[in-house]
């Protein structure tokens, strides 16, 4: 699977995805993650991104000629190799990000992800260039880069093969409180159950 960010900060990108999960995951080649410079599919001279929104007001928009003219290129590479793409714009107007959207977004080929920036998008970009607008949780950001890593690494997460079988037994199980050494920690103990050694016992707590 393809992740395809367009974003005007693509250095966000550089540390995190370079780690753990994600990481493997692309040695793997079972994900590839490419990330695309807004800035590079500008006409002008000044590689112009943003401008005043109409009706006036503070702060600055992405405009929607760089957003389409990346998108249309990333789109025209995926047609070459038929892959079956969805273009997601980061708003907080979306549908909250949640387990059942992740698992359905892992069953493209490819998924392009638009990071807004300042105070957000064209909106004519939500209307005519995204498939979908995808929000992760009632509170405002400073742009779309950190709901781009969450995205992907949440619906990486859905992806054969990309968790070790520990935590792919995690995924199917649910989550459990876990602990691990020391047994007692001041005066906070590790319940009895986990040192029981008794398996069965041991899968009811968890459980419950
Ligand atoms: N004034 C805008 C906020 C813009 S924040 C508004 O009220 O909607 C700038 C950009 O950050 C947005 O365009 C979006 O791409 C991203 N962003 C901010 N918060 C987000 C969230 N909770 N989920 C997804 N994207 C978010």
């Amino acid at each position: 699977m393809k992740f395809d960010i367009v974003t005007i900060f693509p250095k966000i990108f550089d540390s995190y995805f370079k780690e753990s999960i994600i990481k493997r995951a692309q040695e793997k080649r079972l994900i590839k993650i490419e990330i695309h410079n807004l800035r590079d599919f500008t006409a002008d001279k000044h590689k112009k991104v943003d401008d005043k929104p109409y009706g006036g007001g503070p702060g600055m928009v992405l405009k929607i000629e760089p957003i389409y003219k990346a998108v249309s290129s990333i789109k025209y590479q995926a047609s070459r190799k038929k892959a079956k793409t969805r273009v997601i714009l980061f708003s907080t107007r979306g549908k909250k990000l949640d387990s059942k959207i992740a698992k359905r977004l892992s069953k493209y080929n490819q998924l392009i992800l638009i990071c807004g920036r300042y105070e957000g998008v064209d909106e004519r970009v939500a209307k005519h260039i995204a498939d979908e607008e995808i929000s992760i949780g009632d509170y405002v950001l400073s742009g779309g880069e950190l709901p781009a890593m969450v995205l992907t690494e949440a619906v990486s997460r859905y992806i054969p093969g990309v968790l070790g079988k520990y935590e792919s037994l995690e995924e199917i199980k649910g989550s459990f409180p876990t602990y691990t050494r020391p047994e007692v920690f001041k005066k906070w103990k590790v319940p009895k159950v986990l040192i029981s050694g008794h398996h069965k016992k041991i899968a009811k707590w968890r459980n419950k």
